[in-house]
């Protein structure tokens, strides 16, 4: 009896191709009591393994929450095998809107102590006792309610590429982390407001409805099966989508166009972008957004740091990534000190009332642009030179000069030499040197200050 995987993701995206057959991605979740996850667990990998189901699935003595693909064809014989459970007949599958034959690449079905990670005790509350679930259309119309407050339940880095318009992001990295923050922050509104919630499948807001309405929110509202359902009401139905630019998806996808625009930004230049990406130095794998232009420029990298990792003989590469636990990088997902564009506070953000609707209040950034990196310092005339490497500056440019030793510094370019002769501008691939009333390291950063 195979319980396990036994072909490689590359042999099983190669046996992908070589089928030929087109696949479905698609995900679902139910609260449940599963007395025995572990059989449970056996024998839905028993079920689903000949069907080529991939993917990856939670089950719990609470439920089951899955993210998967198969072959098309085999859609009757799936939804028949998920329905010889009792808690799961006539389900809603949430079907992705892009497909992409390799979105998975393994089956992995998992024994969890919960299904989503909500660091709820559930005797404190009844979990059964939820919002009221919004088809697209009247969620349409909710927003546009005065007295309705519209959360985005997701993480930080999955509001950044797109949410809903006025919908207040926290910045937290976990659902568990938003819980009590929303509760504190909303505190006040728990019988005027009526609180409009929704997540990527609706799954979160399961859990987040009947939490708010145990700690009191009397109007709690919840938009049933998510962004992925509240999208595909709005292209049968012909609505407007009030959900702006891309939903964030757990599989190697990293997201999928909802509208065209573009609500987040490069986190290395500051160009409008919303393409995730890992870093590509595997001891780092930081998650965050790149450009085309930096991810070359970068050779995929988040760092010069891991540029330099990146060139080093695979030997030495696995020396370094001994003994580093790069966990809490992973899990940051994309809060790191050397992304320029990304707001890396630590806090957790707020947001407060402002009339009738609530506006998310966010650190004024002092925007910026990736100019080049500093080479060399000649203490006794007190000149910095610097390797342009993007863009460009001009005598009168107010620049930033960014390091550990050196902190942060601003000074305003009246002078300069480009390739060792007076210039009143310099681009990318020149050397210039500038007076400096301070020591630069080599690496220090160099911003030019955009107004
Ligand atoms: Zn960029
Ligand atoms: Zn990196």
């Amino acid at each position: 009896m195979q319980l396990y995987n036994t072909l490689s993701a590359e042999e099983r995206a190669i046996m992908i191709d070589d089928a030929g057959k087109q696949r479905l991605t698609l995900s679902f979740y139910a609260y449940a009591q599963i007395p025995d996850p572990t059989q449970f667990r056996n024998d839905l990998f028993l079920a689903w393994n000949p069907l080529e189901v991939l993917g990856r699935i939670y089950v719990a003595n609470e439920g089951i929450n899955a993210q998967l693909s198969l072959p098309a064809d085999n859609f009757y014989a799936f939804k028949d095998s998920i329905e010889t459970y009792a808690f799961m007949k006539g389900i809603r599958l949430n079907i992705a809107v892009e497909q992409d034959d390799h979105s998975f690449l393994k089956l992995t079905v998992k024994v969890r102590d919960k299904i989503v990670a909500d660091g709820l005790v559930d005797e404190t509350f009844d979990v059964t006792n939820i919002g009221i679930h919004l088809k697209a259309k009247q969620f349409n119309e909710l927003l546009e309610d005065p007295n309705t407050i519209v959360v985005d339940m997701r993480n930080h880095y999955e509001s950044e590429i797109g949410h809903f318009t006025n919908a207040i992001k926290p910045d937290v990295d976990t659902f568990r982390e938003s819980l009590p923050i929303i509760e504190d922050q909303l505190a006040a509104h728990k019988s005027d407001k009526k609180l409009l919630m929704y997540c990527t499948g609706g799954i979160r807001c399961e859990k987040a409805s009947a939490y708010f309405k145990h700690k009191g929110f009397e109007n709690v509202y919840q938009l049933e099966g998510g962004i992925i359902e509240y999208t595909r009401q709005v292209k049968e139905k012909g609505l407007q989508s009030k959900f702006i630019g891309k939903n964030f998806v757990f599989d190697h996808r990293l997201g999928e166009r909802i509208t065209d625009d573009i609500v987040s930004q490069c986190h290395q230049c500051g160009a409008a972008c919303d393409v995730h990406t890992n870093c590509v130095n595997e001891g780092c794998h930081l998650l965050f957004i790149q450009c085309e232009k930096c991810a070359q420029l970068m050779e995929g990298c988040c760092s010069t740091t891991c540029i330099d990792v990146i060139h080093l003989p695979e030997e030495e590469q696995k020396a370094i990534r001994r003994g580093i636990k790069n966990g809490n990088m992973i899990f940051k997902k994309g809060k790191s000190d050397v992304l320029t564009f990304k707001n890396n506070k630590e806090s957790h953000g707020t947001f407060v009332a402002e009339g009738p609707k609530m506006v998310a209040l966010k650190e004024v950034k002092v925007k910026k642009q990736y100019i080049g990196k500093g080479t060399h310092f000649f203490p006794k005339p007190s000149v910095g030179q610097f390797l342009i490497e993007d863009n460009e500056l001009n005598i009168g440019d107010t620049v930033l000069i960014k390091g550990i030793t050196t902190g942060e510094q601003k000074i305003t370019i009246t002078e300069m030499l480009v390739n060792d002769k007076t210039a009143d501008n310099v681009t990318a691939g020149d050397t210039c040197t500038f007076k400096l009333p301070f020591r630069i390291r080599l690496s220090d950063k160099l911003y030019k200050i955009l107004d």
